[in-house]
């Protein structure tokens, strides 16, 4: 049965190549009916911290990415990888070894001189001339003939000299277990069948394979994701704007919209776009991932957003926009429901975040008019128009499109003026601005009380 892990270390957010990771790997387990395991790589204690473990759980779980199995966290399974390396020192698999540092920088001094590539010379292997109380390191015994040969799920045949490879330190002096011998025994404890990681861990795979192998347990297949670089062709970071995940949804996206801008990102099946969380499970495969680094399109994404603002039920992507009210301190307790606001402005608006301060008006009122909505539609001619309506709209008996509407189109009549004469004073009066909804729509949404008193308000 197929397992997949995502292993975070919690040094920071959770950013998007991270996220795009965890996305392929999570996908090649559900397209297998396999399972997803959340490990946190936290051994690193001074990079590590809860606060970012927690934006990566949050960061997963706004993502929908579920984990059948853990989280996990190395540094409480320290024991287990202290008795594996204890069994390795007894079955020769590993050795101490009590090299000062002086003499290891000498060494390597002398093989950089010679030209030769720095690695420790086994100096220390059969020496029994210590006593384990002395500090020492504990280094894996790594074969020194033949090669590791794997063949990447993505980038293919992969071949690495085992005279490449050093005695790698499994246990550093203080006793704590290194990365590289934590993520085997992890891999193998937690019987994961399939490694995707990005490919800045390329170097560790052969490593990681020798240890396992020494250790009789299966080698899972890798797969190494390419770098993802911001629009100059850098390693996208920081300065190409957001890069964390819950930035994103901080923006006003959907998940389902980063998910799917991720999921194309370095992956496609055709020239498709567009993919639901299903179909992405049916059609992902880890062989058709590019081996090139993708470049990130914002404007791609942003275009994605608004395909799913407008395409997913109104219901649905009401329960995102809600987030942004609070976020942006407005009080959505008296007005139209969210779903209504969603209808209302999905066409209008790319992201949540927009959508939010757009609708600002539907449920506080405003202080201050749009200057340039002001000079364009609020002269004195206005005054009329705006008056003749308030007393229509005053008069209507149900307050619906229909009335609202009428009551507009009337005005106009016995003004004998456009309609765009009425309409356009009245958006400013009750929006404070010269763009919104349809004005019937708009109407109806802010309600008879509200309108009425800003209509008041505009004339004097
Ligand atoms: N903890 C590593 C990272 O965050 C990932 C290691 C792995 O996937 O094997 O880069």
């Amino acid at each position: 049965k197929v397992r997949t892990r995502f292993a975070p270390s919690p040094t920071g957010y959770l950013h998007v190549g991270g996220a795009r990771t965890a996305l392929y790997s999570w996908l090649y387990a559900k397209h297998n009916q396999g399972e997803f395991v959340l490990r946190i790589e936290d051994t690193d204690l001074e990079r590590s911290t809860p606060e970012a473990t927690q934006a990566i759980l949050e960061g997963m779980e706004w993502l929908n990415l579920a984990w059948e199995h853990g989280p996990y966290y190395q540094t409480k399974r320290f024991d287990r990888y202290n008795q594996v390396i204890d069994q390795m020192l007894e079955q020769g698999l590993a050795y101490r070894c009590y090299c000062s540092k002086e003499r290891l920088e000498e060494l390597r001094h002398h093989q950089e001189q010679n030209k030769e590539k720095p690695r420790y010379d086994r100096h220390c292997l059969g020496d029994h001339s210590h006593s384990e109380n002395e500090p020492h390191v504990v280094r894996f015994k790594n074969p020194t003939e033949g090669s590791v040969v794997f063949e990447d799920a993505v980038r293919g045949r992969i071949e690495i000299s085992n005279g490449e490879l050093d005695d790698l330190i499994i246990r550093r002096t203080d006793g704590s277990p290194t990365y590289n011998f934590c993520v085997v025994v992890d891999d193998w404890d937690m019987g994961i069948t399939h490694v995707v990681r990005g490919e800045d861990h390329i170097n560790n795979t052969p490593r990681q394979i020798n240890i396992l192998q020494a250790l009789g347990a299966p080698i899972p297949t890798y797969a190494h994701v390419s770098m993802i670089l911001g629009d100059d062709g850098q390693k996208l970071s920081k300065r190409h704007g957001a890069v964390s995940v819950m930035q994103y949804r901080d923006d006003g996206y959907l998940p389902e919209a980063l998910v799917n801008y991720l999921v194309r990102l370095g992956w496609g099946h055709g020239d498709q776009e567009i993919f639901s969380r299903e179909e992405m499970i049916e059609l992902f495969d880890l062989h058709s991932v590019s081996k090139s680094a993708s470049a990130f399109n914002t404007e791609k994404l942003l275009w994605l957003n608004h395909h799913y603002i407008r395409e997913l039920p109104a219901d649905y992507v009401a329960k995102h926009l809600q987030w942004h009210y609070q976020n942006q301190g407005i009080d959505i307790s008296q007005g139209p429901s969210l779903s209504e606001i969603v209808t209302m402005l999905a066409e209008r608006c790319k992201t949540l975040k927009e959508m939010a301060s757009a609708s600002r008006y539907f449920f506080e009122e405003f202080d201050a008019y749009d200057e340039s909505a002001v000079k364009k539609h609020f002269k004195s001619a206005a005054v009329e128009p705006l008056q003749k309506v308030k007393e229509k709209l005053t008069a209507l008996s149900v307050w619906d499109l229909h009335g609202t509407h009428e009551a507009i189109e009337q005005t106009a009549a016995e003004l004998e003026i456009g309609m765009g004469k009425v309409g356009m004073p009245l958006r400013v009066a009750v929006t404070g601005a010269g763009q919104s909804p349809s004005m019937d729509v708009t109407l109806v949404g802010i309600g008879r009380e509200r309108t009425l008193a800003r209509i008041q308000k505009a004339i004097e």
